[in-house]
């Protein structure tokens, strides 16, 4: 696999990457291998049961980081699989970028501003401009028997309502048949 960081918008050196790993800290030796040929050592797992927890407190743990180490961050899920594809996500042109990640449902990415957030990376700069929490209960309908929308439309919305610029591209894969499926 190849990449040129020379393209890319973050400085890898400058980044941390938050891999979820709930329940059970698992990783496959590809995402350790790909996350540390392009990291090194600047990654961690994080067990966090509550999706929604677990989206807010890594979050917060990123923000509380020394702007001195890291002004960019790295958010995936243990079951996403990047391919060769994956590292056009870092040359995307926006404050919160999104890789495509296989996803339930046709049209997950149809809007040129779609966000979920399985793998994604912004800015120290553009997270504080988003007044916490990032993440907040996803919305049901009318008989609790249905998501209407997905947790990250919560995170969208606050961001786009911060005036932060949404974008999405390259791909990998997705499991989805851990963490939280
Ligand atoms: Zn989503």
């Amino acid at each position: 696999m190849t990449f040129e960081v020379g393209k890319w918008r973050i400085d890898p050196k400058r980044a941390f990457v938050f891999i979820y790993a709930w329940p059970d800290n698992w990783l496959t030796a590809d995402l350790a291998a790909w996350v540390t040929r392009r990291f090194e050592g600047r990654w961690g797992t994080f067990v966090v049961q509550d999706q929604l927890c677990a989206r807010n407190s890594v979050m917060h743990t990123a923000m509380q980081s020394s702007p001195e180490l890291y002004d960019a961050f790295v958010f995936v899920d243990n079951d996403v699989r990047p391919t060769a594809d994956s590292d056009a996500a870092f040359c995307l042109d926006a404050d919160i970028c999104a890789c495509e990640t296989d996803h339930h449902g046709d049209g997950a990415w149809r809007w040129p501003n779609a966000f979920h957030d399985s793998f994604w990376w912004t800015t120290r700069t553009a997270l504080a401009k988003i007044e916490q929490p990032y993440f907040t209960p996803p919305v049901y309908n009318v008989g609790y028997t249905a998501r209407t929308g997905c947790l990250c439309e919560t995170f969208r919305s606050k961001a786009l309502s911060a005036g932060l610029t949404i974008a999405h591209g390259g791909h990998a894969a997705h499991d989805q048949k851990r963490t939280w499926a």
